[in-house]
């Protein structure tokens, strides 16, 4: 019996990385992940931070029976599985009365999209809905494989790599019956994305122009110039001939705009021929424009699809699900650490992703500071001038290295052109050429002149011509974030997005009564401050709720199934904190509880807490625990919280009170 039970740890490790005799081993730690892995079992806890490991093949793990045996169940209960945190943190909401979010964390291909999903598709499943519920449930599960045509690209990473970062509230008011919900097929193809966009209220003719922008984008990507120096001219009219069409403009004032920019001297308006470089860059910012608002408008009218109000749901909890792309860059993760440090006999090292925060956001002194100045600066700013002032004002900064300042050795592996910060994902080169334009975004006036006489109208809702005649800056196309900051030249080959696009939450403070809600926050409208912005509204919102962690790794870097990289996995490993998490979980603890909330719930053990305490919360916990009989070394009391050591502690606690 014994034996058998030692063999089967032996093949499939154990499934809490807790339980690991050599906790401290990273090397055991790999090899426990590669136990699991060889057996399928992709999943594994540490406490209750999920690690998921990429199969990279279809698993019969996420049937709907999957989906029942992990209802209601207790996390420890079932083996480790996405749907276990899906349903811890229902429950978590239920029972505490505070909103949850779920932060998905990992490297590009890592499964943060699917693990969201598998999320999504869990709580559509199990959460009871009413019938109009249940619409705006189709709707929401229908708009992801719009979401994902539109806003996902094929990258050397992934093939179905995000590029726009998603934040979801689900909503819940735990109210009407089961739900049932067609089965969800993920193949995107686009007979699913036509029936998708159908649901989400799309008729023939929103297609047929969203289609006409989408191709007018390809066909845009096809503009040559010609022509000398100051007389540039577009190499094939047939090429314009489509254009137009598809962008429903006239031809021969596209062609102006596309070769000539509008200036105003002694008071009148002349076209000034652009150059070569300058022409090209008119025709990209055009493609970005175009596609980027194309994009925010389906957002935006999926959002209002999704819409639902009805006063009878006005007492709903939220649970947040947050789907990035690239490496973690929240100082939320020492949010869970902050009570505990305090305590710790030993101490947590964690990465300290603050310092390379600051170095590209921090206010006047930070990378995007410097950049905002350069781009505001009359006279001679160049992406070249961009660099020295980085040289000058960061170029001490561990992280940062210019090739000026790099050694022999890295100077090897850098262009002039170039600087490299030190990402604790990987070290990364950023070319400097264009920064200055994508930041400022230039689409010339009279680019956006012809675009808002566009007879498609979907184009005609996305350039405004109020944005002509006001001072007010144009939403500009997301996409020229992302090429600012997402495709750098990797020199480690682990990238690619050294920190996480969000959108505004624009939404969010206008949520009203929606018994299951979907927000996919807007774009980024402008460049890297605007960005910036919307990473701390977001980072408030999630620091309003209780967070769940799931960590995704991504096993290799050829999409295959079965193969275990090790060099590629320990990386990840290290720069994930795994090692931190599991040190911080085997110190035990791994049961918090803020005061209020344990307080609420036991104090009917204890007579002096029961009915109304009136001392401080941290007291009347103190009081309380005493009378329960905890030993110093089950529990610790934060700053806010109670911790936990054993299970076993909690769960007697919570028999006293059913047996009371
Ligand atoms: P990015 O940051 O580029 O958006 P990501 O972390 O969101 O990457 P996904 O798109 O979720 O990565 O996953 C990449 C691919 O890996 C998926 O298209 C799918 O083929 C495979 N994959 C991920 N998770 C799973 C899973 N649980 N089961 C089977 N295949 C998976
Ligand atoms: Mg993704």
């Amino acid at each position: 019996m014994m034996e058998s039970a030692l063999t089967a740890r032996d093949r499939v490790g154990v499934q809490d990385f807790v339980l690991l005799e050599n906790f401290t081993s990273e090397a055991a730690f790999i090899e426990n992940l590669r136990k699991r892995f060889k057996e399928n079992l992709i999943y594994t806890y540490i406490g209750s931070v999920l690690v998921s490991v990429n199969p990279y093949k279809d698993l019969e793990i996420y049937t709907k029976n999957h989906m029942e045996r992990y209802r209601g169940v207790n996390f420890y209960e079932v083996s480790p599985h996405i749907y276990a945190v899906a349903d811890n943190s229902y429950r978590s909401m239920r029972t505490e009365r505070k909103d949850q979010c779920i932060l998905i964390s990992g490297e590009s291909g890592a499964g943060k999209t699917e693990a969201s999903k598998k999320i999504l598709q869990y709580y559509a499943f199990t959460c009871p809905a009413s019938e109009q519920v249940q619409t705006i449930k189709d709707r929401l599960l229908q708009s992801n494989p719009v979401l994902e045509a539109f806003g996902n690209a094929k990258t050397l990473r992934n093939d179905n790599s995000s590029r726009f970062g998603k934040y979801m509230d689900i909503q819940f008011d735990f109210k009407g019956n089961c739900p049932k919900v067609s089965s969800i097929n993920d193949r995107s193809d686009w007979k699913m994305v036509r029936k998708a966009l159908t649901v989400i209220g799309f008729n023939e003719n929103d297609v047929e122009e969203l289609l006409n922008i989408i191709a007018s984008v390809l066909h845009l990507g096809n503009v040559q110039y010609g022509g000398e120096e100051g007389n540039v001219c577009i190499t094939s009219d047939t090429q314009i001939k489509y254009l137009a069409r598809l962008l429903g403009v006239n031809g021969a004032v596209l062609t102006e705009a596309l070769t000539h920019k509008k200036i105003i001297a002694k008071g009148e308006e002349l076209m000034s021929p652009l150059n070569l470089e300058q022409a090209s860059s008119a025709r990209d910012a055009l493609s970005k424009a175009v596609y980027g608002r194309t994009f925010t408008w389906l957002v935006n009218k999926i959002n209002a699809s999704l819409t639902y109000t009805d006063d009878s749901h006005k007492n709903y909890s939220v649970i947040g699900l947050l789907d990035i792309y690239g490496f973690e860059v929240f100082q939320h993760n020492r949010y869970i650490f902050v009570g505990l440090k305090v305590w710790m006999w030993e101490p947590v090292q964690y990465f300290n992703n603050k310092i390379i925060c600051d170095l590209v956001e921090e206010k006047f002194k930070g990378i995007i500071s410097i950049l905002d100045e350069e781009c505001l600066r009359p006279g001679d700013a160049s992406d070249v001038t961009f660099l020295e002032k980085l040289e000058d004002t960061v170029g001490g900064h561990a992280h940062f290295v210019t090739h000026k300042l790099a050694d022999a050795k890295t100077r090897k592996v850098m262009g002039r052109d170039e600087f490299r910060l030190l990402h604790y994902a990987g070290e990364v080169n950023y070319n400097v050429n264009g920064f200055l334009d994508k930041n400022n975004d230039l689409l010339f006036r009279n680019l956006k002149e012809v675009m808002c006489m566009s007879e498609n109208k979907i184009l005609n809702q996305c350039f405004d011509r109020e944005e002509l005649s006001d001072k007010k800056r144009p939403e500009t196309a997301s996409i020229c974030v992302q090429t600012l900051f997402t495709s750098p030249v990797s020199t480690s080959g682990y990238g690619p997005a050294p920190f996480p696009i969000l959108f505004p939450p624009s939404l969010h403070p206008f949520l009203t009564s929606f018994s299951l809600f979907f927000v996919c926050l807007c774009l980024p409208f402008q460049a890297a401050t605007q960005f910036k912005a919307s990473l701390a509204k977001l980072m408030e919102i999630l620091m309003s709720k209780e967070p769940s962690y799931v960590r995704c790794i991504k096993p290799n870097d050829s999409k295959q199934a079965g193969r275990f990289d090790e060099v590629l996995i320990r990386h990840q490993v290290k720069y994930l904190g795994l090692m931190e998490n599991l040190r911080v979980r085997r110190a035990g603890f791994a049961y918090r509880r803020r005061y209020e909330v344990f307080l609420q719930r036991y104090k009917s053990l204890c007579p002096d807490t029961w009915p109304n305490w009136q001392g401080k919360l941290a007291d009347g916990v103190a009081t309380l625990v005493k009378h329960l009989g905890y030993k110093p070394e089950e529990y610790k009391l934060g700053r806010s919280k109670i911790f936990i050591r054993f299970p076993k502690t909690l769960f007697a606690t919570e028999e006293a009170l059913e047996t009371r």
